[in-house]
């Protein structure tokens, strides 16, 4: 069983145009849907936006459905000014830029307590084969590396270029950091595809309204993808 997480309706649409057979389980406060891509057994589910959401959806999947793997699917704002919409993000690790622990000596900003790390680094092997396979999309340009994940919508240059300084990273977004250390404390395999929907910007309202079915598209189609070759 491979298991996905979806933040938001429009990301798992996307995810559910690719799935066979599609059963929905309603297990409240989630949606799970079970079916398959490729001839591969899924389970999706829809966890709502934010950390905490993230986390109790990827624990009740891990517990219900005992998942293989999880990939954590959706679209996020770019922190790199490099980074175009649509663009695919494939995270090596995940920062949460709101945990601060900081006053404390020796902890830095990040610094997750109980892990007593930054950054939580993403499956190697998922990541390597998620990258490889920019070649099969030349219309999509693929990066690899940190995204950031907290508790708000980035939407200010300000706001953006003050997390880029502090801890670099490719993109923002609101729920990979919670669910990479979830599967991380329960020793479960993950990755993160993300796929740009604005800039962290003043216009990130706009054209996160405007692009969220697009970049959703195309984190989901590299994601079934990668399924397929399991
Ligand atoms: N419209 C929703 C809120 C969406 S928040 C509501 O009213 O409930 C933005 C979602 O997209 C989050 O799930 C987050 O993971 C991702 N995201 C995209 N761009 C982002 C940005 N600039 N900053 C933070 N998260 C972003």
């Amino acid at each position: 069983m491979i298991g996905i997480i979806c933040a938001m309706q429009e990301e798992i649409n996307q995810m559910l145009l690719l799935m066979k057979n599609v059963k929905q389980i309603q297990s409240f406060p989630f949606n799970f849907f079970v079916g398959s891509i490729m001839g591969k057994e899924c389970v999706a589910a829809l966890s709502n936006v934010g950390k905490v959401h993230a986390a109790i959806c990827c624990q009740a999947m891990i517990l219900n459905y005992k998942p293989k793997l999880i990939l954590n699917v959706g679209v996020a704002g770019a922190i790199n000014e490099e980074l175009q919409i649509g663009d695919l993000v494939i995270a090596s690790g995940v920062i949460q830029h709101d945990f601060d622990i900081s006053a404390f000596p020796h902890r830095k900003k990040g610094e997750i307590s109980g892990i007593n790390s930054v950054e939580i680094k993403c499956t190697p092997w998922i990541m390597e084969k998620l990258i490889n396979f920019r070649n099969d999309f030349p219309q999509i340009s693929f990066e690899k590396g940190t995204i950031l994940t907290g508790d708000q919508f980035v939407n200010s240059l300000e706001k953006r270029l003050n997390l880029k300084k502090e801890f670099g990273g490719l993109a923002c977004e609101m729920e990979a950091g919670s669910i990479a250390q979830t599967a991380f404390l329960n020793k479960v395999e993950f990755g993160i595809v993300r796929s740009i929907s604005d800039g962290a910007n003043n216009k990130s309202v706009n054209d996160f309204n405007s692009f969220i079915d697009l970049s959703s598209k195309n984190a989901a189609k590299l994601c079934s993808k990668f399924i397929e070759s399991l």
